[in-house]
């Protein structure tokens, strides 16, 4: 697969780690010795002001967005976005300018909600941000804002929620060549993928990806917000129009796509006992931190699913998707819990 071809940026730190986890598997092996063997690819390592999933979206995205020479980079997300965040932070590096809009989108009046973890660190970065009610329109507001920047003279490049477009997902597709790649070189064989999925990109781009270079290893995407059947038509939807890039989106087929959704609990961004139990494991098995809105759901799910003897016998790697800057903001709902 021809990356280069789409001149993506280079600022991310990649490969990023391919490793085991040990304790997480002698976790959740039973006492007749059936179970998973984990392994965690260390995609909250990817070095952008803390890193995380839209950060290899964001190597494509701004390629796309110097070659139309802009000025501004204007976005979306829920209050505690990590992708607002490393956007804000690839404006930075690029000396452009960050316009931000973010949803309340879980009603939260909590002060560190609202003003802590990714916010605190969105204002550090120098993006400008206002706040929208929960359910407002996004899309219509990200247009409102482009034309507000090109009124006032301005060169906008909106990028979608989450970065989830084909471009950014092309981020995703060489993600799944690059643990291809670090699984041959160790002689190791995978079963599955497992990721959260949210804005649909990772997941999308991940399938693609596979399905482009015939790698059939299934992936499984944990909702983190939508029921299953909107979330997979959303995922096949961006995954066929990602391998289309490559000139074979017939090879995305609608099985590759898999979300299993019960595991969202309350809704987008509400934890529950489960989630912060999930974090709590496996900070304490593996020393990994995860953050309490997809990676710990994702982990929720996972952990409720080996226990039910779904992955017995197979290797599985979890994608470490980053948002551990969000477990600030969530500060004084787990308090007493930990
Ligand atoms: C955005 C995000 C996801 C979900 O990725 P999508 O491409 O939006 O589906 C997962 N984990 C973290 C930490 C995220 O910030």
């Amino acid at each position: 697969m021809h990356f280069s071809r789409f001149n993506p940026v280079r600022f991310a730190h990649l490969p990023t780690p391919f490793e085991p986890l040990p304790g997480l598997t002698e976790q959740l092996t039973r006492e007749d010795g059936s179970g998973p063997t984990l392994w965690i690819k260390r995609d909250d390592c990817t070095g952008l002001a803390g890193g995380g999933n839209k950060t290899r979206k964001l190597e494509y995205l701004l390629g796309d967005a110097l070659a139309q020479d802009a000025d501004t980079l204007v976005t979306q997300g829920a209050i505690q976005s990590n992708h607002v965040r490393q956007t804000a932070a690839a404006a930075a590096i690029f000396g452009l300018k960050c316009e931000i809009i973010l949803e309340a989108r879980t009603g939260s009046n909590a002060v560190d909600y609202n003003r802590s973890g990714n916010v605190l660190l969105d204002e550090l970065l120098g993006a400008r941000h206002r706040t929208v009610a929960g359910g407002s329109d996004m899309n219509a507001e990200l247009a409102r804002v482009a034309a507000e920047v090109s009124a006032a003279g301005g060169r906008p490049y909106v990028i979608p929620g989450g970065g989830s477009n084909a471009i950014g997902a092309l981020g995703y597709a060489e993600c799944a060549l690059e643990l291809v790649t670090q699984a041959n070189e160790m002689g190791l064989e995978i079963d599955r993928i497992i990721t959260a999925t949210g804005s649909a990109g990772t997941h999308a781009g991940l399938v693609a990806g596979l399905a482009v270079m015939g790698a059939d290893i299934p992936v499984l995407g944990i909702g983190v917000r939508a029921p299953k059947d909107v979330q997979e038509a959303n995922v096949f939807r961006l995954a066929q129009e990602t391998a289309g890039l490559f000139g074979h989106a017939e090879r995305v087929t609608r099985d590759m796509v898999v979300a299993d959704c019960d595991y969202v609990g309350a809704g987008y961004g509400l934890i529950d006992r489960a989630v912060i139990d999930a974090l709590k494991t496996i900070a304490r098995s593996d020393a990994i931190l995860l953050d309490p809105v997809y990676t710990g759901k994702a982990m929720k799910g996972l952990i409720a699913l080996a226990k039910a003897g779904k992955f017995d016998g197979e290797t599985v790697v979890f994608l470490h998707t980053g948002g551990a800057q969000g477990l600030f903001a969530y500060q004084s709902e787990m308090e007493g819990q930990l």
